[in-house]
């Protein structure tokens, strides 16, 4: 008996010797071929998420991780454009400025509205009557919003995502439409020329 059960324990010991040795050599030869792998994903989604070059067109869309949102915006433009946050009424130096320009977004630099078609709606947020490239612009996505007890139209960069406010059907002439956008969501962007006359 003491015999057989030494024998066991000499078998058992020989297997738990290999075992992970065969694991470990497993491990070793995976591993790299994984570092490789993944290596090689994340400089094709570095790539894709580089920002554009000047002259590039901006309709192709720019996926960021939220920590890297979180990098690139202040927590305030954070907030409203990845939390779908609004701005105070009358809060916004963009609600009364008639300076001429681009207003581009804040997050990815997307030309959005024109100062060529904002207006004073009196509501206290900069307002615009359509896009730059129009009410069948392809710079703006337009998605149902049923926050706050009411069926809202929620407006987004098409680009990035970044939320940029709503629009609503009590605008004036051409378009009847409102474009009522957060100020946080913009940069304007001066035309040249107009700057400091
Ligand atoms: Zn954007």
């Amino acid at each position: 008996m003491a015999r057989v059960a030494c024998h066991n324990r000499l078998n058992s010991s020989d297997n738990s010797m290999f075992k992970p040795r065969g694991r470990l050599s497993y491990f070793l030869f995976v591993l790299p071929l994984l570092y490789i792998a993944f290596g090689l994903m994340a400089t094709h989604v570095h790539a894709q998420s580089a920002p554009p070059k000047e002259n590039q067109t901006m309709s192709d869309t720019l996926v960021r991780t939220d920590a890297e949102w979180r990098e690139l915006l202040t927590p305030e433009q954070y907030r409203v454009l990845r939390e779908k946050g609004t701005d105070r009424a009358f809060t916004s130096p963009y609600y009364e400025t008639k300076q001429a320009g681009v207003y581009v977004c804040a997050a990815c630099g997307q030309e959005l509205f024109s100062s060529d078609e904002k207006y004073d709606s009196g509501s206290g947020w900069p307002s615009f009557y359509q896009p730059i490239d129009g009410l069948s612009s392809n710079k703006v996505d337009m998605e149902k919003d049923h926050t706050m007890f009411m069926v809202r139209t929620e407006v987004h960069c098409s680009r990035c995502g970044g939320h940029l406010g709503h629009v609503f059907d009590d605008g004036p002439k051409p378009t009847g439409k409102r474009y009522c956008i957060n100020g946080t969501s913009l940069k304007l962007e001066p035309k040249e020329g107009d700057e400091g006359k």
